[in-house]
């Protein structure tokens, strides 16, 4: 089956088009035909598209809003000077797979989108109001370019944490809340978490039940997750994306008087408060100069700045009482497992977010540490490290797609 895998974000657009199915599946045989994504939808914006082993289609032009993007998009795949190999024209794709942030305790599990699903997702708009309603425009979009009879199915990054326990999900605030408006912890990522697990476990060809191991996907949203048996059993991220490790413009983890301070004394509102915890917060807020770490380490390493050195110690120091939090939570790990942009390509981050974990027997090798560059599968701790670390990059379009056909086909869930 050809997949079509959308990624609507807040001002982008990322798809990716994935020949998959059940056997291919079963044999880690999936081919990635093309993928694209479109930059600051709304004014500008920078396209780059690419077929797979060709070079990229790049281009800079006003694009007004997701529907547009994705007539774009789709316009491009089905050029025929394109040549993605099986597609001439939209009906060559046989499914869509949408990526939607937060499916709160609606969603458990990725499902057919019909009416009744789309107004689940509209329902969980306050919960993500930056996310949700971007993953809504994709689906409608891509219902009206594609057609009524293209299956379309909703993957939410909040199902992996679903079988969370509730002793890890329930805030310690007066549970009548949580009953009347569903105040919990819903954690994100889910599917790259998912994926690091599945990853894992064919590494070392472990099952699913002798695993216990900590997943870090450190990109400009972090979060850590402790996956216990396969089961999401504990996450950083929160109700909403912004807790838990410190991230490029997020503050995480907080105390939440800081908010009536700020709003006291600054005199502003609370939506001005939560978008300078949201947006000018992190490595940013902390080193008053970038939110993007291979800036933040350049300017350590070139100007010994003190403030970058301050935000990069802090944001690994965050790592550490995480990871630590996690292993007495699960009694031990395994593993710890770093992906996604910081995690896959900073060896410096990496090794100074163990430094001080070797009481718990985590020792990295500082030679496959640099080694261990963006898109290699590697473990970079030594062979006596009672805990393996890994470096695993994320493939969350992978997981995607391999929902999807498993929905459409009514297959059961592997992993
Ligand atoms: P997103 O979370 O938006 O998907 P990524 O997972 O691609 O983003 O991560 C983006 C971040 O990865 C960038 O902000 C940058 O700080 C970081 N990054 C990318 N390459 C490197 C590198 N070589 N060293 C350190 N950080 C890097």
């Amino acid at each position: 089956m050809i997949i079509f895998v959308l990624n609507c974000g807040s001002s982008s657009l990322k798809f990716q088009i994935i020949e998959t199915d059940l056997d291919m599946i079963e044999l880690d045989a999936d081919r990635m035909l093309a993928k694209g994504l479109i930059e600051r939808v709304g004014s500008q914006s920078l396209i780059t598209f690419q077929v797979e082993g060709q070079p990229p289609y790049k281009s800079a032009e006003p694009i007004r809003d997701h529907r547009q993007a994705l007539n774009y998009a789709v316009k491009w795949i089905t050029n025929p000077e394109t040549k993605i190999p099986g597609i001439i024209d939209v009906s060559d794709i046989h499914a869509i797979g949408h990526r939607c942030v937060h499916g709160a305790e609606k969603f458990k599990k990725a499902v057919l989108i019909d009416k009744q699903v789309i107004e689940m997702i509209e329902d969980c708009i306050p919960l993500a109001p930056l996310h949700n309603p971007a993953n809504l425009k994709g689906i409608y979009a891509a219902r009206d370019l594609f057609g009524p009879s293209v299956p379309m199915v909703a993957i939410f990054d909040t199902s992996f944490h679903s079988l969370m326990p509730e002793l890890a999900y329930m805030y310690a605030i007066p549970y009548q809340l949580y009953r009347r408006f569903q105040i919990r912890k819903y954690g994100f990522h889910g599917t790259s978490h998912r994926f690091l697990a599945y990853r894992y476990r064919k590494l070392t060809g472990k099952s699913r039940e002798d695993t216990k191991i900590i997943t870090l996907h450190l990109g400009n949203g972090c979060s850590a997750c402790a996956i216990k048996k396969g089961i999401s059993v504990d996450t950083s991220m929160g109700l909403t994306p912004l807790d838990g490790l410190m991230m490029g413009t997020r503050c995480g983890d907080i105390d939440p008087t800081v908010i009536e301070f700020l709003a006291h004394n600054e005199g502003v509102s609370m939506d001005e408060v939560f978008s300078t915890l949201n947006k000018r917060s992190g490595l940013l807020g902390i080193s008053g100069l970038t939110n993007d770490m291979r800036d933040l380490l350049l300017e350590e390493k070139e100007h010994q700045d003190r403030r970058a050195t301050l935000a990069i110690d802090m944001f690994c120091n965050r790592i550490k009482k995480y990871v630590g939090a996690y292993i007495s939570e699960m009694n031990g790990a395994d593993a710890i497992c770093f992906t996604a942009g910081i995690g896959e390509n900073s060896p410096e981050i990496r090794r100074r977010s163990c430094i001080g974990l070797e009481y718990f027997g985590i020792q990295i090798d500082d030679e496959l540490n640099e080694k261990a560059i963006r898109g290699k599968e590697m473990k970079i701790s030594t062979p006596d490290s009672k805990i393996d670390v890994y470096v695993i990059p994320t493939n969350e379009e992978l997981v995607l797609a391999r929902d999807t056909v498993r929905v459409v086909l009514d297959a059961p869930r592997i992993w």
